[in-house]
């Protein structure tokens, strides 16, 4: 059975590049670790008057194009090696759509869906004091991941403003627009999914509107994917959340979902269609299958029985290693994630930038902008893989690798 390890798959996928770029082995080695690992322990008063420790991180893989930039997830499977797997990949999407920013990550092991609002509130905040020496608009700069969002993000920039004793929103993206967030930003990383999904379309002279989609996940990013196509009025077929599949072979009713789960946060008493379970929903035929809730959900035990044709990655390393190379001996093609859901920290560029100038863009513009970088990098990948007749994930990880190698290159090595 394959262990299912995100940082050895992050590793094996930078190995993999820098083999075929035939960089030297020290800036390989270089990439490999993270500059910098926190680990905190954080003490919460929980509501019934008991202290609890929490273990948290912040990791900044690299900041070698930029400070480090990455979300802040709040799991019960969080632990340093999945967090620097996730720094890792931040840097590499970074890299790959060009934006002048580098890699990080953060992460509390904890188990949100049994705390209150107030327990987590005084999480985060314990939190976001116990990293404020590694944070900061310069430096790294945090943003929403699993189970973590604009509320979250509000109370880590107030906490950092009320510390440094001026309001800095430029410390965290995500955050709500009436303190500095971004027209725009909540439905980024499923939109820039949905624009890779229509592009590869395009490319492929696939009729948009004829495709089968089936999503795995119904949290900020499958959701607003969802919510994309159906105003596209592509029919998707199967979603599943943390209760199991929902399947229509006519297409879901995407807004109803909506609405239901904005309601109950989750899709558990939704009776409307045929319940599936998830190993059913990805072993479904559709022509896409898109992944968007976790690591390690298409692996060598289960890459044989999908019966998709293409996978468009909303999550970030849903595929191991050994899956990619099954998918590609079954022509299964992959968009990776660094590509597919690099509209969430696209934007969060945006806010940063704006911030920063003190300035507001439109939701007009930044979805422009948005739609401009991603396909950008869609462009390059799709030329790359083309070129030299290898996977979207090896041509991704190229173009990445290359830019960071050259510019660890020009900076050379401190003192
Ligand atoms: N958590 C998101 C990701 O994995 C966004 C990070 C960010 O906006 O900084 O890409």
């Amino acid at each position: 059975m394959e262990k299912k390890n995100a940082l050895e798959n992050a590793r094996e996928q930078l190995r993999l590049a820098g083999d075929y770029l035939e960089i030297e082995e020290n800036i390989l080695e270089y990439l490999n670790y993270p500059k910098q690992i926190l680990t905190v322990n954080c003490p919460v008063k929980m509501d019934n008057g008991e202290i609890k420790m929490f273990r948290g991180y912040r990791i900044l893989h690299s900041d070698v194009r930029g400070p480090g930039k990455g979300g802040v997830r709040y799991a019960p499977e969080v632990d340093m090696d999945e967090v620097t797997a996730l720094a890792m990949w931040m840097t590499f999407k970074c890299a790959l759509a060009n934006l002048p920013l580098g890699g990080a990550k953060g992460g509390i092991t904890c188990d949100p869906s049994t705390m209150s609002d107030n327990e987590l509130e005084r999480l985060t905040r314990r939190f976001t004091s116990a990293i404020i020496d590694v944070i900061g608009p310069n430096k790294d700069i945090p943003a929403p991941d699993m189970n973590t969002n604009e509320q979250t993000m509000a109370w880590i920039m107030d906490t950092y403003s009320m510390q440094v004793g001026t309001t800095t929103p430029s410390v965290v993206t995500g955050k709500p627009v009436e303190i500095g967030g971004s027209l725009g930003r909540s439905d980024a990383t499923g939109l820039g999914v949905a624009f890779v999904l229509r592009e590869f379309c395009k490319r492929r002279n696939l009729t948009l509107k004829d495709q089968k989609i089936i999503i795995q996940g119904f949290g900020n990013v499958g959701s607003s994917l969802a919510k994309n196509l159906a105003d596209w009025d592509v029919k998707v077929i199967g979603i599943s959340d943390i209760t199991g599949g929902y399947f229509d072979k006519s297409g879901l009713d995407i807004r109803e979902m909506l609405d239901y789960i904005s309601v109950n946060k989750n899709l558990k008493n939704y009776n409307k269609n045929e319940r599936i379970t998830n190993k059913e929903l990805l072993g479904h035929q559709c022509d896409f299958f898109c992944p968007c809730a976790v690591e390690n959900q298409i692996t060598e035990d289960n890459a044989e029985s999908l019966q998709c044709k293409y996978i468009i990655e909303g999550a970030n390393g849903p595929t191991t290693p050994k899956a990619d190379i099954i998918l590609r001996q079954r022509n299964i093609e992959a968009i990776p994630d660094i590509l597919a859901n690099a509209g969430g920290v696209i934007c969060s560029y945006f806010e940063w930038v704006q911030d920063l100038a003190a300035i507001r863009w439109s939701l007009k513009r930044v979805n422009n902008e948005l739609e401009n970088i991603i396909l950008e990098s869609f462009d390059n990948v799709y030329r790359m893989q083309e070129e030299r007749n290898i996977s979207f994930r090896l041509a991704a990880y190229l173009i990445a690798v290359d830019r960071l190698a050259k510019a660890i290159r020009y900076r050379g090595f401190y003192p």
